[in-house]
């Protein structure tokens, strides 16, 4: 265990609750594997973002700003009532920072009505006890959080050390799973940290992944032998979370291209606060079609169309959605002639891009 930290343990009742989500979650995602391996006709995965702004400016984001307002809770169950319709599987909620939106809980209660799973992407600074029972009560399913260093530095203040406090909490109280997702990469100080951070959220029950830095449009970046070396230790100590069918990343890790049809517009839909589809958070602009517009023929349309970025992608649950595609419907369509996208001067941006809060 690591110095001056603790492991808590949940009471009987948080646990019991605990096993009882797993288990009907689990129930809920082996079907959603089902339901996409039979059919090709609906989205199996959609980031949803209900807020833009973000507490926190990490140098190397490029996916908050410091000004807008919340999207207003019709609205996104408008949004959400059009992806259930879709057939959607899997919602999972992301920013900016989406525990600013102060509608949250009742977001997350829509999802689960429209019988779709509900995930959430946080940096974690608003989790208190009191927030975890309300996300509990809601029905929330998974909840990520990528932590950054151990200690904070001017480049993120996501460190070990600012979160672990929250994280206890999150080891007492939430009854839905966790993820910790840590980086490597250029940007990244100190390669070890991702080993550390990925130790204590094994030690706190929760499942781990790791994350590969990418530039601005999601390009590949390789590790150097040392960093590669800790990438597999950290997929080693995940090996509980459904990154072990994340083989591609490994390719990722040592620079090397990879084959696979990148399903986005089509079974992978990324839905930004003006509720417009767009391919995944690192190629905003295209289609860029409100998402009320968005038919079934596009979505067919981009199932077949081949993604210029696919070869050198670094984002992680694109590429384990498209596993389940990947034996089927060769890619052999161009993207559609469009206008250019137009710049997105409301959005900092700030150096290389990530993914995930
Ligand atoms: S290959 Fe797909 S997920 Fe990767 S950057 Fe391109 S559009 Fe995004
Ligand atoms: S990486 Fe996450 S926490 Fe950091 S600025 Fe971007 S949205 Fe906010």
């Amino acid at each position: 265990m690591a110095e001056g930290t603790k492991v808590v343990r949940a009471s009987v009742k948080t646990r019991l609750r605990r096993g009882l989500r797993f288990l009907r979650t689990r129930v809920r995602e082996l079907r959603m594997i089902g339901k996409a391996l039979a059919s090709t006709k609906h989205p199996i995965l959609v980031h949803i973002i209900p807020m833009r702004q973000c507490n926190l400016a990490c140098t190397y984001c490029n996916e908050f700003d410091d000004f807008s307002k919340p999207v207003p809770l019709d609205e996104m169950k408008k949004r959400l009532d059009a992806l259930a319709d879709m057939g959607t599987s899997i919602i999972t909620i992301s920013g900016g920072e989406p525990l600013m939106h102060p509608e949250l809980d009742a977001v997350i209660g829509h999802i689960r009505r429209r019988g779709m799973i509900a995930g959430l992407i946080t940096n974690g600074f608003y989790l208190n006890r009191e927030r975890i029972e309300r996300l509990n009560d809601a029905g929330l399913e998974h909840l990520q959080i990528s932590i950054d260093n151990v200690v904070p530095d001017d480049v993120s203040k996501k460190s070990l050390k600012t979160l672990d406090g929250r994280l206890e909490m999150l080891s007492q109280w939430a009854v839905f799973q966790v993820n910790i997702n840590s980086v490597l990469g250029s940007g990244v100080k100190d390669p070890e940290d991702a080993l550390k951070i990925a130790q204590r959220a094994v030690e706190l029950g929760f499942t781990s992944t790791v994350g590969i830095i990418h530039d601005n449009n999601g390009q590949l970046k390789p590790l150097g032998p040392h960093e590669q070396d800790i990438f597999e230790e950290v997929m080693e100590l995940g090996k509980r979370s459904f990154s072990r069918f994340n083989e591609f990343q490994h390719n990722v890790a040592r620079g090397k291209e990879h084959e696979w049809r990148c399903r986005s517009g089509s079974r992978y839909l990324y839905i930004c606060e003006d509720g417009l589809v767009h391919w995944c958070s690192q190629q905003r602009g295209y289609p860029g079609i409100p998402l009320a517009e968005y038919t079934p023929e596009m979505r067919h349309r981009e199932y077949f169309t081949e993604k210029f970025c696919a070869a050198r992608c670094t984002v992680s649950c694109v590429q384990q959605v498209g596993i389940l595609d990947n034996w089927r419907g060769p890619q052999n369509l161009k993207p559609m002639q469009m206008e250019p996208p137009a710049p997105q001067p409301q959005l900092v941006q700030i150096g290389q891009g990530r993914g995930d809060s």
